[in-house]
Formats: C-alpha cells, sequence, structure tokens
C-alpha cells in the first residue's frame, strides 16, 4: 500500500481564499478590517522565517498586520507594557507574540498577559481550559490545523486509537484535547514513555510532535493508520524533515502528511482564523 498524501499547502491555500472573501464581506458588511500585531523579540532565523510567512498571509486575506521587532535586549517589562497597550487598542483583534522568546522573559507570563479574547496562537490557559470542557473558544493553531487537515481525508475519527507524540503545552497537549473532542481514544506519550514503538504500532491515528527526526519508524505504522507529521528539523544538509521516517511510513500508512508541506501551512491559515474569529466575536458579529 501506498499512503494517500494529505496536502496541507493546498488545503491551506483554500482556507485562506475563502477567508480572504469572508474580510471583503466584514469590511462591506461591517467596515471591519480585523487587526494582528505580530511581535517578535530579537533575530533568530527561523522565527523570522515564521514571522515573514504570518505576516504574508495577513497581507493575501487583507488582515491588517502590525508588526513590532524588538531588540534581543528588551525587558520583561518593556514586553508586558507593549502587550498591555495591545490589550487596550480596539484596532487590534488578535496578539501574536513569536515564540521562543530569550532566556530572560519567561513565556507563560507572556501568555498569561494576553487577553484570552486576543490569544490568536491559543495558549493562553483560558482557551486550552476552555477546549479541555468541550466548549473550545480560540483554538492552539497547530492541532486546530491538523484537525482540519482529519477533516479533510473524509474519514470518521469517532473511536479510533488516537496516539499523540510529544506533550508540550502548545502542541502534545491541545492536540490530545482536540482529538478526544473528536471522539477518539486518546493517549499521550512524551520522552519518559518506555516502548514507544509499542503504542505506535497499536494506534490508528499518530501525531508526532517531538522534534527528533527520524523517531517514528515506518514499519511500526499500522497498516491503514492515519499519520501526521508535525515535527519541522533541519539536517545537516540544510534539507526539512519530520519526525516520523517518511518513506517507509507511507508504506503501510492510508493517509500521511509530508514534511515540508503538511501542518506547516496550517498553522498560518489557522492564525488567520482565529483572527478572523477574535476579530468577530469580540464585537458580536454573527460569522
Ligand atoms: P518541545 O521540545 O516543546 O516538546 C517536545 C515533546 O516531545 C516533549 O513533550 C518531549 O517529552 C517529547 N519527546 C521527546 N523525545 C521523545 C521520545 N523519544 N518519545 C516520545 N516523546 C518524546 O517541542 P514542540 O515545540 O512541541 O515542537 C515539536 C516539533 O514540532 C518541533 O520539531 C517543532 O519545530 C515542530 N512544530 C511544528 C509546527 C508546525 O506548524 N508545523 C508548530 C509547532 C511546532
Amino acid at each position: 500500500m501506498s499512503a494517500q498524501i494529505i496536502d496541507g499547502k493546498k488545503i491551506a491555500a483554500k482556507i485562506r481564499q475563502d477567508l480572504t472573501l469572508k474580510i471583503k464581506q466584514l469590511q462591506k458588511d461591517h467596515n471591519l478590517t480585523p487587526g494582528l500585531a505580530v511581535v517578535i523579540i530579537g533575530e533568530d532565523p527561523a522565527s523570522q522565517v515564521y514571522v515573514r510567512n504570518k505576516r504574508n498571509a495577513c497581507e493575501e486575506t487583507g488582515i491588517k498586520s502590525v508588526g513590532y521587532d524588538l531588540p534581543e535586549s528588551t525587558s520583561q517589562k518593556d514586553l508586558l507594557e507593549l502587550i498591555n497597550k495591545l490589550n487596550e487598542d480596539d484596532d487590534i483583534d488578535g496578539i501574536l507574540v513569536q515564540f521562543p522568546v530569550p532566556d530572560h522573559i519567561d513565556t507563560e507570563t507572556v501568555i498569561e498577559a494576553i487577553r484570552p479574547d486576543k490569544d490568536v496562537d491559543g495558549f493562553h490557559p483560558y482557551n486550552i481550559g476552555r477546549l479541555a470542557v468541550r466548549m473550545p473558544a480560540l483554538r492552539s493553531c497547530t492541532p486546530y490545523g491538523v484537525m482540519k487537515l482529519l477533516e479533510s481525508t473524509g474519514e470518521t475519527f469517532h473511536g479510533k486509537e488516537a496516539l499523540i507524540v510529544g506533550a508540550s503545552n502548545h502542541v502534545g497537549r491541545p492536540m490530545a484535547l482536540e482529538l478526544l473532542l473528536a471522539g477518539c481514544t486518546v493517549s499521550i506519550s512524551h520522552r519518559f514513555t518506555r516502548d514507544l514503538e509499542a503504542w505506535v504500532r497499536r494506534s490508528e491515528i499518530i501525531v508526532v510532535a517531538a522534534g527528533k527526526p527520524g523517531l517514528v519508524k515506518g514499519e511500526w505504522i499500522r497498516p491503514g493508520a492515519t499519520v501526521i507529521d508535525i515535527g519541522i528539523n533541519r539536517t545537516d544538509k540544510g534539507k526539512l524533515v519530520g519526525d516520523v521516517d517518511f518513506e517507509s511510513a507511507r508504506q503501510n500508512a492510508a493517509w500521511i502528511t509530508p514534511v515540508p508541506g503538511g501542518v506547516g501551512p496550517m498553522t498560518v491559515a489557522t492564525l488567520m482564523l482565529n483572527t478572523i474569529e477574535a476579530a468577530t466575536s469580540r464585537r458580536n458579529i454573527k460569522p
């Protein structure tokens, strides 16, 4: 068997196209152009690329993006002051702080400083909590994008056994909550998991976000499984690869995402989706 490829690039482009029309409608009916503040601290090259992609996607869809490129030396106090200002700014519907932030800034303090209804990354404990109790508001972008990829296959996920490899606050954990909400029986593995192979072998849906190239071997994949690879790793030769051994995994899987061109573009598309959701729900506009 050779798996069908889940084309994240194509699915994300369609979402952005739909959102472009939606924004035109919002401008016409409500004189509303959603605004996204994009804050980056320091010069991390990967972060610079991610921010550029997000700003380009805003421009393409008609979201007004306002950039704050702050020096590495920015203090936590100054960053929190900026976030407070953006929280109060009625023209700003979403606030995105690109992570990682420099070591002298505490990530959780920054996340909690953002107003939950402007938390378009969906990282705030309020938004994670809403997802946990089946009342999602702004959903974490990457897991939300993965759900859209899974939906695109047309498969039913109710009752299926799903495994998440990786348990970070912003990817693995909200991913588990999304799959639980979708009716899967969910297991989460992490760096202390014994016998990862056995967990992978029994699972019908495997979502991998560990940041370890080649961690999941193709021969572990149960025939007919759906494999979503969130990992992004750069090899010594500069090639981007995921956490799953793609070539061997596609021999067993029914569906699989490539890296690049799988989950990555979806994270940007769901950020746009969240920004529009934040802009409309804050003003009580029905979508
Ligand atoms: P992280 O370092 O915060 O978390 C990694 C998780 O993997 C941890 O929970 C750790 O316990 C687990 N892990 C490590 N080794 C393991 C092992 N041998 N078995 C099982 N679990 C193991 O990383 P993160 O920020 O969650 O990101 C994970 C990967 O996803 C990275 O490659 C990152 O670049 C990528 N990522 C991609 C997107 C996207 O849009 N495609 C978005 C976010 C993150």
